[in-house]
């Protein structure tokens, strides 16, 4: 029997993308729910939870050694429950607790839903520790039908105009760098009615602006539903969504250029709630390092995407993702990526300096490449995205941008910050009661990143 008047604290880690900060809410959720209080510090907390992605080795092994300097806390307060949740717990399963001796819980991808039920146990067993279990410890890593319908927007804190909405998890894509499919599953899309549902109750409480999340996201419901009027379910859902009265922005992320097909290309057109930005990965501009990535695109079909989403949406801001250092890349392939992303101009970019992901095809291929050519790579790819960046942010300097005020600025807390519809950050001095409202600010200045305004009126 759980023990009422014993109030756990949990504290909860996210390293990673907006899918597992996603995830990290839902899960906060439910523990609030089930009587548990957030805290902002590890060592308050009853319970520890690392959730945790595996796309990067950097992110992977940041939490390996987290979880390791927590020992110090499980020596201390022995009944303390910690736990590792989603790509990471999915990947590497039980074996985490061999490396990890103070490990309780493993918990994967398809199960986000059950980790309180999962927290619960584990407090109990740990604190109230019978003679007879001596090492308690929970893994739960495998697939569950039906669990993308558990996936829903919680969010605690919610920010008071913003939110994501998750559409599908998994992919069916295998890139040979990447370890989603292993780890998130096969791709397994949601009902429209039941993504409408959630973005109507959302724009009840305030929303103004959703993000339709999925690893693949144009390529929601390809299994599952059918075409239209020539139109994808993705589009179906574009348009079920963006019809929902009180709506003002609707964004998705991230698409795969494989399935961004003219249906789309014309939504960017025709649906006005669509925001003028579009995160494109691009990874390579190499067809050979394509082919060996296994993304099934050139760089010329990629170019041409480009073109029609940009005559499709004048204005439309382009970003990517780009690895550099893929096994195999030559001097003449990086010519080639640095070229595509001259042409291009990206309005942003994150650039990865590839590494090698265990049990992913790519760990294993021959000519892999030495971390001083990535890093030198790394750093010139840097240097041309940040100087296409700042063209791009100049260019709006002198005119007035639609922002939605999120609230205060992360790097000086007395202004607030908002986005533009292209998803630039705009920083300015407004009153706090704007938080969550959607005006224009004339842009005076950019810096880096972030361009400063005034609220014009
Ligand atoms: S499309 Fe490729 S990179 Fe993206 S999640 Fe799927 S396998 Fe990974």
């Amino acid at each position: 029997m759980y023990r009422s008047r014993f109030m756990p604290k949990f504290f909860i880690k996210t390293y990673g993308c907006q899918m597992n900060e996603r995830d990290s809410e839902q899960v906060a959720h439910s523990l609030i729910a089930h009587g548990y209080e957030r805290v902002g510090c590890e060592s308050d907390a009853d319970v520890i939870l690392l959730n945790t992605c595996s796309v990067r080795d950097m992110a992977d092994q940041k939490a390996l050694g987290k979880m390791g300097m927590l020992g110090r806390i499980a020596k201390e307060r022995p009944d303390v429950v910690f736990g590792f949740l989603g790509c990471m717990a999915q990947a590497r399963g039980a074996s985490l607790l061999k490396e990890i001796p103070h490990l309780d819980l493993v918990i994967g991808t398809q199960k986000f839903h059950r980790v309180a039920d999962y927290v619960q146990e584990a407090v109990e067993k740990k604190r109230y520790r019978r003679m007879d279990d001596p090492r308690f410890s929970i893994v739960d890593v495998e697939e569950e039908l039906g669990s993308q319908s558990t996936i829903r927007d919680q969010p605690l804190a919610p920010k008071p105009a913003t939110a994501f909405v998750s559409i599908m998890q998994g992919c069916n894509m295998h890139c040979t760098f990447c370890i989603v499919p292993r780890t998130r599953g096969a791709e397994r899309s949601r009902t429209i009615d039941e993504i409408v549902a959630e973005v109507r109750a959302l724009v009840g409480q305030g929303v103004k602006e959703v993000t339709l999340l999925g690893q693949i996201v144009n390529l929601y419901g390809r299994h599952e539903f059918e075409k239209r009027d020539g139109k994808s379910p993705f589009v179906q859902l574009l348009e079920a969504v963006g019809a929902i009265d009180g709506l003002e922005r609707l964004r998705f992320t991230s698409p795969h250029p494989v399935g961004f097909r003219d249906d789309l290309v014309a939504a960017l057109a025709s649906l006005p709630k669509l925001t003028e930005h579009v995160h494109l990965p691009l990874q390579s501009g190499s067809d050979q390092i394509l082919k060996a990535m296994h993304r099934t695109y050139t760089a010329e079909k990629y170019l041409n995407l480009i073109a029609k989403i940009r005559t499709a949406r004048p204005g439309i801001a382009i970003t990517t993702d780009i690895i550099v250092g893929f096994p195999g890349e030559t001097d003449v392939d990086y010519q080639l990526t640095r070229e595509v992303v001259e042409e291009v101009q990206f309005d942003n970019a994150f650039i990865f300096r590839y590494s090698r992901r265990s049990e992913t095809p790519a760990a294993e291929m021959p000519d892999q490449l030495n971390e001083l050519v990535k890093e030198q790579r790394n750093q010139d790819l840097l240097e041309l995205i940040n100087a296409s960046a700042r063209r791009a942010n100049e260019k709006l300097v002198g005119t007035k941008a639609e922002i939605l005020c999120e609230g205060p600025s992360k790097t000086n807390t007395a202004r607030l910050m908002g986005r533009t519809r292209t998803n630039k950050v705009v920083v300015f001095e407004a009153n706090e009661d704007q938080i969550g409202q959607i005006f224009d600010v004339a842009i005076e200045r950019a810096n880096g990143f972030s361009l400063y305004g005034t609220p014009a009126n």
